[in-house]
């Protein structure tokens, strides 16, 4: 059955995840539609993580429910593996392997497809990323920024209907980010995944978000447009959050 189009891509409802009697993701829900970006914004230790973690799969939740283009993925009775919930993930230590070729390392992900098939779909998108001369060449013949773009191109390259990002760029150069972070934005609005990118700074939330959901203590405690959330915080608190950071 194929989605409707006004179907979330990615749906979260009441997800709650506890560790030792303590709420670390306390009743989050969010949908993110095919084609948006929305920024998981919270200071360390709110439970950005986990929530991805519980998305992802690597980690279960105690009780809410997961959907991706309708159909259910994850409650406390269904669980689909990790592998099979057309999820990309993308870290901040987002490590290359080492003795693949970039090529291999962006067809890695394929490995069920005929070898021609796994070819095309990994020069398509190392050409997406603008690094078609360095299919042959070793992660620690390129640049960071570079290193970074093929592990997008990796992770896109399943065409997962959901992208999962862990402050991918804090690990990069201060002068490479604002340029990396466009670029990114332009590889993923080219695809018509969902993305949830997770960051504890505020500008970069504001930078590439169609939405942001302002995390506190396990809980969303305020979502919508960038400038909506810039302009009118929910409580002094996000004030306080929103001009610390800056
Ligand atoms: P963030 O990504 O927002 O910095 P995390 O989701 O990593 O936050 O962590 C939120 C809280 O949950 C932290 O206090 C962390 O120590 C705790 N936590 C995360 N995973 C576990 C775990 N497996 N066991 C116990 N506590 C955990
Ligand atoms: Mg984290």
């Amino acid at each position: 059955m194929n989605a409707l189009p006004e179907t979330p891509r990615l749906e979260i409802r009441n997800l709650k995840r506890a560790f030792d009697g303590r709420a670390v993701v306390d009743d989050v829900s969010l949908k993110i539609m095919p084609g948006q970006v929305t920024c998981l914004l919270g200071p360390s230790g709110c439970g950005k993580s986990t929530t991805l973690r519980l998305i992802a799969g690597v980690e279960m939740q105690d009780s809410g429910t997961i959907h991706v283009d309708g159909n259910l993925i994850c409650d406390t009775v269904t669980r689909v593996p990790p592998e099979r919930r057309e999820i990309g993930l993308m870290f901040q230590d987002f490590a290359l392997f080492p003795h693949l070729s970039v090529g291999d390392n962006v067809a890695y992900g394929l490995r069920k497809l005929p070898r021609a098939e796994r070819h095309a779909r990994a020069a398509e998108l190392l050409e997406r990323v603008s690094l078609s001369q360095y299919i042959n060449a070793y992660p620690h013949q390129l640049s960071g920024g570079e290193q970074q773009r093929v592990a997008l191109a990796r992770a896109l390259a399943p065409r997962p209907k959901v992208m999962l990002m862990d402050e991918p760029f804090s690990g990069l150069d201060n002068r490479l980010r604002d340029g990396i972070r466009d670029d990114t934005l332009r590889i993923l609005k080219d695809e018509d995944t969902a993305v949830l990118l997770v960051t504890h700074e505020p500008e970069e939330a504001m930078r590439m978000a169609d939405e942001i959901a302002l995390m506190r203590d396990g809980r969303i405690v305020q979502q919508g447009a960038p400038y909506n959330l810039y302009t009118r915080p929910v409580d002094l608190a996000s004030v306080s959050f929103f001009s610390d950071a800056n």
